[in-house]
């Protein structure tokens, strides 16, 4: 027997929309049975779980949402849309709702993560492939924590993990115009 969805998406407020149009999820889909919740690995550490969120944009709660330090935590791991049984992807949705939350100056104090994603989006689109080097250095003066898992770099330098030069993958003019499209809302 095929399980069917409960579709209730054109009822919503303007962030259900937008998290809609951005991301192709429809968190109007879901009943709350917070099946996504328990199966989350970061749901016991962050201030929300992933059914609250989804509970807060279905009632159109934008600074809560955008100033919250869950859709930073989120691991984009997709446990939570392998398990919703109403299909909601919300793994696509923290992704739009990260953008959002950069966009509005809303992002949590004290994440890193924004600085990491930044310089490894700069990483790929430069060079193809993250150079890994590059990136822990960058990461490294941008967050101040200089010393933070230093001891870990002399058995990745041996096993090979973090190579002095850098990968350069041809394709870097199609690799700015794909940023490009993804920048301007992608499918151009
Ligand atoms: S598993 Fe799906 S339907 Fe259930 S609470 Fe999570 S998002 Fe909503
Ligand atoms: S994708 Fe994010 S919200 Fe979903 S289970 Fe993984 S960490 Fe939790």
């Amino acid at each position: 027997m095929t399980a069917a969805t409960i579709e209730i998406e054109t009822v919503g407020g303007a962030l259900a929309s937008e998290v809609k149009t951005r991301s192709g999820a429809s968190p109007m889909n879901c009943y709350q049975c917070a099946k996504c919740s328990s199966g989350c690995p970061v749901a016991d550490r962050a201030d929300l779980k992933p059914h609250e969120v989804v509970r807060l944009v279905q009632m159109d709660q934008r600074e809560a949402v955008l100033a919250s330090r869950f859709i930073w935590e989120c691991t984009s791991c997709q446990t939570c849309t392998t398990r919703c049984p109403q299909k909601v992807d919300l793994a696509a949705m923290n992704d739009a709702l990260r953008a959002m939350s950069l966009s509005a100056g809303r992002a949590v104090r004290g994440t890193a993560v924004p600085v990491f994603n930044e310089i490894f989006l700069k990483s790929v689109q430069k060079r193809g492939r993250v150079y890994e080097m590059g990136l822990m250095a960058a990461f490294k003066l941008r967050t101040m924590r200089l010393f933070e898992d230093a001891a870990k770099a002399p058995a990745m330098l041996l096993k090979g993990k973090l190579p002095l030069f850098g990968p350069r993958v041809r394709g870097q003019a199609e690799r700015k115009a794909m940023f490009r499209r993804a920048a301007q809302g992608g499918d151009q």
